[in-house]
């Protein structure tokens, strides 16, 4: 049966398909982090929707949200009007955020997905300022729509779309191991900020006037790389001097998954414009902007859409929203995720094809490296994307899910539930490790 619906699938799904070719499986049952194939394999899922399933699959929590739903008779779909599941749901959000944000916030809820905010968080600051260019880092992934992707780095999805819109600057992440400056550390960081403030203000540096200044705080598809508490602090100096507006896109980083609830709060910087989706929709579609008073300057309809009010990923949200809080998952993240990260670090002695190991909560990124290559001046040795995706195919045959990710698709990427046990989180490091020490033997 399994074989069958993989090979109809295949015969008529568009040539895009991507984890339906590194997971040759066919999900039939999923229960926290266990998802079992339509052949009764289980697996033990890190990937987790694209980091979407803070509590994992299907948790009681969400289940029930749903059938409270149905059972209420409210309607599915209204546009975006008015409803008990969105004032229970921005109540539950704006619960969630630093009150130097959501004292002088809106909501602007916004199509299902994660690009579809950042589109909104584009167009939104650009009307705000009446400026065209947007400052965006090296790594960084906002999504594939025409707009989004002209803020996202990679050369290799932008290339083959012609007419990208927004005139983007793009500007040097602080990336650690492969740092843009050749020295890492606290000086990379600091090379990065530098670099920033002086190309903003060189009116010969080629900068169209920027609408906005967009960053993750910690880069996911980029390769989980986290951006110092610092060098943050100093963008958010630096866009406040000169009245950028900053956009923080949390659509990864956000409800927990960093051991903060959001992933500002860990360097306290107050953005202008936070962009939202991914887990706060607890496994349902939904993507939302917050952003300061001062920005809301559309006209009505000014940003519309049909999809922008799904009752049940509002009342899934917000149930799942205040799960998080009330068992402590944003902390239980922080402490499993700093046990994983130390005994991946320990890995490394025996396994020299781990060239780092980074992340800040339970998003962690493992960088593969070719140990017989030549390091650069920082000491980073040459990525090894063939032997990642053996990695990866490596884990699947022992029953872990693990997405890779990175500039050279070299780290292995983390993105267990919160919910994760210790007991699961042992079973995921032996598996990984088992998959190393096996495809370099
Ligand atoms: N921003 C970030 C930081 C993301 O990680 C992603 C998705 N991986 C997006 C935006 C786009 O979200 P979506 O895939 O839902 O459009």
């Amino acid at each position: 049966e399994a074989e069958a619906i993989l090979r109809r699938q295949n015969a008529r799904e568009s040539s895009a398909r991507t984890y339906a070719r590194s997971f040759p499986i066919v999900p039939a049952r999923a229960q926290g982090m266990t998802i079992e194939g339509a052949d009764g394999r289980r697996y033990l899922d890190c990937l987790s929707g694209a980091g979407t399933l803070a509590l994992g699959h299907n948790h009681p929590v969400v289940t029930e949200a749903v059938r409270r739903t149905i059972d209420s008779g409210a309607p599915l779909h209204v546009l975006d009007l008015a409803t008990p599941q969105k004032d229970d749901f921005t109540e539950a959000l704006f619960a969630t955020l630093p009150s130097a944000f959501a004292d002088h916030a809106r909501v602007h809820f916004c199509g299902p997905a994660g690009t579809d905010a950042v589109e909104a968080a584009l167009k939104l600051t650009q009307t705000a300022t009446g400026r065209r260019g947007m400052l965006a880092f090296t790594g960084a992934y906002h999504g594939m729509t025409t707009g989004a992707l002209a803020v996202t780095g990679s050369v290799a999805v932008k290339e083959p779309v012609a007419g990208i819109a927004a005139d983007v600057t793009r500007l040097p992440y602080p990336y650690d191991y492969r740092c843009p400056f050749g020295v890492g550390g606290e000086r990379g960081a600091e090379l990065s900020a530098t670099y920033v403030e002086r190309l903003i203000d060189d009116p010969s540096g080629g900068v169209t006037p920027p609408a906005a200044m967009i960053l993750e705080v910690v880069q996911g598809e980029g390769g989980v790389v986290p951006a110092p508490d610092a060098w943050l602090r100093r963008m958010r100096r630096i866009t406040a001097e000169r009245r950028i507006p900053l956009i923080v896109d949390e659509v990864q980083t956000g409800a927990g998954r960093t051991g903060a609830f959001w992933a500002v709060e860990h360097s306290g910087i107050v953005p202008d414009v936070m962009v939202m989706s991914k887990a706060i929709g607890g496994s349902l579609p939904l993507a939302v902007l917050v952003y300061h008073e001062d920005y809301d300057d559309w006209l009505p309809g000014a940003h519309t859409g049909t999809f922008r009010g799904n009752t049940l990923a509002m009342a899934t949200g917000a149930a799942t929203l205040r799960h998080i809080a009330r068992e402590g998952l944003t902390e239980r993240a922080a402490v499993v995720g700093a046990l994983m990260m130390e005994r991946l670090s320990q890995a490394r002695a025996a396994l020299p094809v781990i060239g780092d190991v980074r992340g800040r909560g339970l998003m962690i990124g493992v960088e593969l490296v070719d140990p017989e290559g030549v390091p650069d001046s920082r000491g980073a040795l040459p990525p090894a994307p063939r032997l990642a995706a053996e990695v990866r195919a490596a884990c699947l045959e022992r029953g872990l899910i693990v997405e890779l990710g990175g500039r050279h698709d070299s780290t292995v990427r983390l993105l267990p539930p919160l919910t994760i046990t210790d007991e699961q989180a042992e079973t995921v490091l032996d598996r990984l490790t088992d998959a190393l020490a096996a495809v370099t033997a």
